[in-house]
């Protein structure tokens, strides 16, 4: 049996509860809410503060966790970063007053910056040998100047409409995070064999993303020009139709090119174009 410590709400909760789902992690309701089991996988998810996620996958209390890279670099608990999972993607940065003049990292020099992560901002301080004094709040660290509580904040930051909201600005990038699976040093033989199985399946999700699968018909005489606008994962399957002038060509598409693409194949003759979503694969 596996124990995943995941967020029991909060920014990071939808993101991983759907990567699991995905994942084949169907979850028995029962009648303790903090820790489930899972259908046909030996898994059980502990439901946790992310605050607290880092330290109990370094301590054993859960073998892997689900948790925003801020607080595992924050926490510098123990536990091995095991794969970045692309979700809940922010940055931790400076901000100051908006109509503040922003000449460099000197601005901070005697300041006072409001935070929750006062280890990651004490290391890039000391880095660049700026003294300042730092005031530790777990939340609302952005309305901390407004009320005269800070000259400046160090926080979470996404599109930054919370900052232009508090009349601050963001001047400094300190470093950027995203959601991480962390697992705990030691891992039995048999744990690590379903945390391999767990990172397969997550493997196959993320490479799934952004994909589609294509399938067209073509006229024979422009197959070659058509092949070679597919950049497909190896080469193009193609199955003839019973019109023997035409065949099937199907293959794999990223949605970042995808109007690109499908516009040239119109242009080159290509009909019947279907586009299908893709939910894993295996490469
Ligand atoms: P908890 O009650 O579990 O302690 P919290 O209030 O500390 O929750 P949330 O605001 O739910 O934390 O954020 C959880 C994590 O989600 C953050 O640590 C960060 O990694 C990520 N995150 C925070 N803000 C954003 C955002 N605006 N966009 C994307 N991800 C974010
Ligand atoms: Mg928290």
């Amino acid at each position: 049996m596996l124990r995943i410590a995941v967020q029991s709400k909060g920014r990071l909760y939808d993101e991983t509860m759907l990567l699991l789902e995905e994942a084949g992690i169907k979850l028995n309701r029962g009648k303790r809410i903090l820790l489930l089991s899972a259908k046909g996988f030996p898994v059980e998810v502990l439901f946790l503060r992310d605050d607290d996620i880092p330290q109990s996958v370094a301590n054993g209390v859960a073998d892997v966790g689900i948790v925003g890279e801020n607080e595992y670099v924050e926490k510098g608990a123990e536990a091995k970063l095991t794969k970045r999972l692309g979700f809940s993607k922010c940055r931790l940065s400076l901000a100051i007053p908006k109509d503040e003049e922003y000449g460099g990292i000197e601005w901070f020099e005697g300041k006072t910056i409001a935070t929750s992560y006062p280890e990651i901002l004490t290391d890039y301080l000391d880095r660049r040998h700026v003294k300042a004094n730092l005031h530790i709040i777990s939340g609302s660290v952005e309305i901390a100047p407004g009320i005269g509580l800070a000259d400046a904040i160090f926080d979470l930051v996404s599109s930054g409409s919370t900052l232009v909201s508090n009349r601050l600005k963001e001047v400094d990038v300190v470093m950027n995070s995203e959601a991480l699976l962390i697992a705990n040093n030691e891992l039995s033989e048999e744990k690590q064999a379903i945390l391999d199985e767990l990172l397969f399946r997550f493997e196959a999700i993320q490479a799934a993303e952004g994909k589609k699968y294509v399938l067209l018909n073509a006229p024979k005489d422009k197959l070659n020009e058509i092949i070679e606008i597919l950049p497909g994962m190896k080469s193009p399957t193609i199955t003839p139709l019973a019109d023997d002038k035409w065949v099937s060509v199907q293959s794999v598409i990223t949605e970042q090119h995808f109007w690109e693409i499908i516009g040239k194949l119109k242009a080159s003759g290509a009909e019947g174009i279907l586009i299908i979503p893709i939910e894993k694969m295996i490469v």
